[in-house]
């Protein structure tokens, strides 16, 4: 089960890969439980069975050699000068595949990589998605300029190296930004999207949206979710932070009514083109900070008995923490991807009224020292 990364020490992303796979899992435990058996009982870890290849999502920087050739890797911290990663032990092997492929392609098409300290050059990043049940390829290439020289050639070129791509997106960003994507998405070939199946249910990822990287752990933990839920098709639901809806979606089947709340204006579009996609009708979504929509519901007098809650690593906000306190739903379930600000969260939440009853953490990212959990708290 164990394997050696060549680019173990420059890459630094994979902290525990040489950690025996058993033993990582034995360090996430504990740190869970120092952090946050003083809130409630921490069950038995979930790891995987195959705890390799599991990312769906592979981005690569664009860059060359002193001789011209083209490569894709990563940036050495603090620098720009990229380390270049030709095979990653934790990402999907097709994708890196197709990602080695187009850096070759690129000097047959004078593509030349775009420099950050000149500005001068046209291929940027390289993004690629695959549905993990669906077996769709999506290919974002990430350029400086919107003119793309011998577009259709290219396209077609790698279409037909790579018959597993079912889109091609061309993402237009000129900013010298530490963002990979800029704003400007043109569909160079499919449908700009790829489908993937989680939970019985279908999604369409764009480039942009946020999508969980570990398919086989996300369904564990929504499993998890759903059983913290304790649904009965009564309830009123609350997805707070709800990407492109698959939580939401997720629980529809099993609640009265849900409202999905999310920043990200592409995310809310997939969101709402999912719920249409499945056919599901009780089902809302809000284009907003969670926060302030949590303080409209509660300011309305709105009523939720479950609140789902899975914020990005900065945990959740005073604001809304507070205004959930407000509202007052009968079971939380908080869904989260860095301990820390969850034990801070849970501290807000438990002085406010709420009981932990249960917490399994969920190992989505073998070989790097993150660990997700699943909380539910109760009235
Ligand atoms: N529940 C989803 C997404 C979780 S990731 C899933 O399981 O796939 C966290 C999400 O929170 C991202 O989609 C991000 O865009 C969104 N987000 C970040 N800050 C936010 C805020 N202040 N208000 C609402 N959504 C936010």
């Amino acid at each position: 089960m164990e394997r050696k990364c060549p680019y173990q020490k420059k890459c630094g992303g994979c902290q525990f890969v040489s950690v025996p796979y058993r033993d990582q899992l034995v360090k996430k435990q504990k740190w869970i439980e120092d952090l946050l058996a003083p809130f409630g009982k921490v069950k038995p870890i979930i790891g995987m069975e195959d705890p390799w290849r599991y990312r769906n999502k592979v981005h690569g920087v664009v860059a060359s050699d002193r001789r011209g050739n083209c490569f894709t890797g990563i940036y050495e911290a603090k620098s720009h000068r990229v380390i270049r990663v030709d095979d990653c032990l934790i990402e999907n092997e097709t994708a890196d595949r197709i990602m080695r492929g187009i850096a070759e392609m690129m000097r047959s098409f004078k593509m030349r990589p775009y420099n950050e300290d000149t500005g001068q050059g046209f291929l940027r990043h390289i993004l690629i998605r695959c549905g993990h049940a669906s077996g769709q390829v999506m290919v974002v290439l990430v350029t400086s300029t919107p003119v793309f020289p011998s577009k259709n050639n290219f396209v077609k070129a790698l279409r037909k190296q790579y018959p597993e791509i079912t889109t091609i997106v061309q993402n237009i960003n000129n900013r010298s930004t530490s963002m990979v994507l800029g704003d400007r998405n043109q569909v160079l070939y499919g449908k700009g999207y790829i489908e993937d199946r989680l939970c019985g249910k279908i999604y369409r990822i764009s480039p942009k949206s946020f999508y969980q990287i570990n398919s086989i752990q996300t369904e564990v933990i929504y499993q998890t979710a759903m059983d913290y839920a304790g649904l009965s098709g009564r309830e009123r639901v609350i997805d707070a932070y709800s990407g492109i809806g698959t939580i939401g979606i997720t629980a529809s089947d099993r609640a009265r009514e849900v409202i999905c709340a999310e920043l990200n204006k592409e995310a809310v579009r997939d969101a709402i083109a999912n719920a249409r996609r499945n056919k599901i009708k009780n089902v809302r979504f809000v284009e907003a900070d969670a926060g302030e929509f949590m303080v409209g519901m509660a300011a309305q007098g709105q009523e939720a008995e479950v609140v789902f809650m899975d914020p990005p690593r900065a945990g959740s906000d005073k604001k809304f923490l507070n205004a959930l306190l407000k509202l007052k739903p009968e079971r939380v379930v908080y869904i989260s991807c860095n301990p820390e600000t969850l034990a801070r969260d849970l501290k807000h939440l438990t002085s406010g009224g709420y009981r932990v009853k249960m917490i399994q953490p969920v190992d989505q990212f073998p070989m790097t020292d993150k660990v997700e959990a699943v909380v539910s708290l109760s009235r």
